[in-house]
C-alpha cells in the first residue's frame, strides 16, 4: 500500500494525488486536475468505500450524482457509506443528489448507507419521510457491519 501524507489527498473522481495544507484537510477544495469538488475524504473500511463528508460542505445534486456515476462505472454491486459526522447543514440539493444515488445503486444491486446524522439533519430526513428511503445507521460501525454480515 502506498503511504499517503497527512497533506495528500486522493481525488475520487481523476485518482490524481491533491496537496492540501493540514488547515485545509478537512474543508472543501477543488481538486486542481479535474476541477472536481472534493466536498468528502474517502476510505475503504473492510472493503466498502466511506464517504467523509466536510462539515461546511457547499456540494450540490451533480457534485454528489458525478460519485454516484463513478461507483457504478467501477464497480458490478456499488456500495458506499456516507458518513455525514459533523455535518450541522445539508442543503436539499445535495439531499436530491443523495436521493437519485441511492436509487440508481440500489437498480445496480448496489447499496448507499447513510451514517452519523446530526440530529438536525435527520429532523429534515424525517419531515421529507426520507428515514423510510434511506438506509440511516447510528455510526459507521453498524453500517459497515451491515454490508459485511449482510
Ligand atoms: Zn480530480
Amino acid at each position: 500500500m502506498e503511504k499517503t501524507d497527512i497533506g495528500q489527498v486522493q481525488c475520487l473522481l481523476c485518482s490524481k494525488q491533491v496537496a492540501l495544507k493540514p488547515t485545509e484537510l478537512f474543508r472543501e477544495t477543488r481538486c486542481p486536475h479535474c476541477d472536481a469538488l472534493l466536498w468528502f475524504r474517502h476510505r475503504t473500511v473492510q472493503g466498502v468505500m466511506v464517504l467523509d463528508v466536510v462539515p461546511e460542505t457547499k456540494a450540490e445534486n451533480l457534485d454528489v450524482m458525478r460519485v454516484g456515476e463513478l461507483l457504478l462505472r467501477t464497480e458490478a454491486n456499488p456500495k458506499a457509506i456516507v458518513n455525514l459526522d459533523g455535518v450541522k447543514f445539508i442543503s436539499s440539493s445535495f439531499i436530491a443528489g443523495l436521493i437519485a444515488v441511492h436509487r440508481r445503486l440500489k437498480a445496480a444491486e448496489g447499496r448507499l448507507a447513510i451514517c452519523s446524522v446530526h440530529p438536525v439533519v435527520m429532523e429534515g430526513f424525517v419531515g421529507a419521510r426520507l428515514d423510510r428511503l434511506f438506509e440511516i445507521f447510528d455510526d459507521e460501525e453498524s453500517a459497515v457491519s451491515s454490508f459485511v454480515n449482510g
